[in-house]
């Protein structure tokens, strides 16, 4: 079955409906999220109603604990903690309820789900291989999706415990080898920060990911963080993939 991956959507309505456009005309049959569906962007109550009717697999992320009062603003810098502020005070009842529901950490039929890690799945930002060897020497798992760098990226852990991690090109097939056990980040949908500004999200299925890149109406998602108030640079970011 063919299983898309995405993550960090950020209240970005725009980049999640063109990544599940694309994600549907690739015969995705089931969505992944790995949390972080608000924060930073306008569309909080949108992206959540749209992946709930997506039927969508969900975590959540640091930003949704701390628009539901679950983690300490002080964790985050003033652009983030305001946009976590605005967010609270728009999120409807129903919103609240979905991301009050969810958890950072969850497995799926022996596939894990979490939003930073696994040995700390709320906060801990896994960028190089020391930590993904923590995080693989916690629990049994062969695959397990991970976000919260808005990096693709993935970390192999081969049959005598040597560990690497590399960046996810761009629609170049990913064989899963059998023996070898997976930390995948699908990059981000909503705010990707590696340099390139199109949404960015994993397909899935026996034996194999694949990286893909979709661009998406950047200009609409800027003017909507721009009228409702919230800080400039979260739109400026975003024409950057920064
Ligand atoms: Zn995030």
């Amino acid at each position: 079955m063919r299983v898309a991956v995405l993550s960090d959507v950020h209240a970005n309505l725009e980049a999640l409906d063109a990544v599940l456009e694309r994600a549907d005309a690739l015969g995705a049959r089931r969505f992944f999220v790995l949390g972080d569906l608000v924060g930073y962007g306008a569309d909080p109550n949108a992206v959540i109603e749209r992946l709930t009717a997506s039927d969508a697999t969900m975590i959540c992320g640091n930003h949704d604990l701390a628009a539901t009062g679950g983690f300490d603003l002080s964790w985050f810098n003033d652009a983030a903690a305001a946009a976590i502020e605005w967010t609270t005070r728009v999120l409807s009842a129903a919103s609240t309820e979905v991301l009050a529901g969810l958890s950072p950490l969850r497995d799926v039929d022996g596939t894990l789900l979490v939003h930073g890690s696994v040995r700390d799945p709320v906060a801990e930002y896994l960028l190089g291989t020391d930590d993904a060897r923590a995080s693989f020497g916690l629990r049994g798992f062969d695959l397990a999706f991970f976000g919260h760098t808005h990096l693709p990226t993935v970390f192999a852990c081969d049959p005598d415990g040597r560990v690497r991690g590399w960046v996810l090109p761009e629609d170049r097939p990913l064989p899963i080898e059998p023996g070898v056990r997976y930390l995948l980040n699908p990059g981000s949908v909503g705010q990707p920060r590696d340099g390139d500004a199109r949404a960015s999200f994993l397909m899935c299925e026996e034996g194999g990911a694949v990286l893909h890149r979709v661009r998406y109406p950047i200009e609409r998602a800027q003017r909507k963080i721009r009228e409702a108030g919230l800080p400039a640079w979260l739109a400026d970011r975003l024409a950057v993939g920064q």
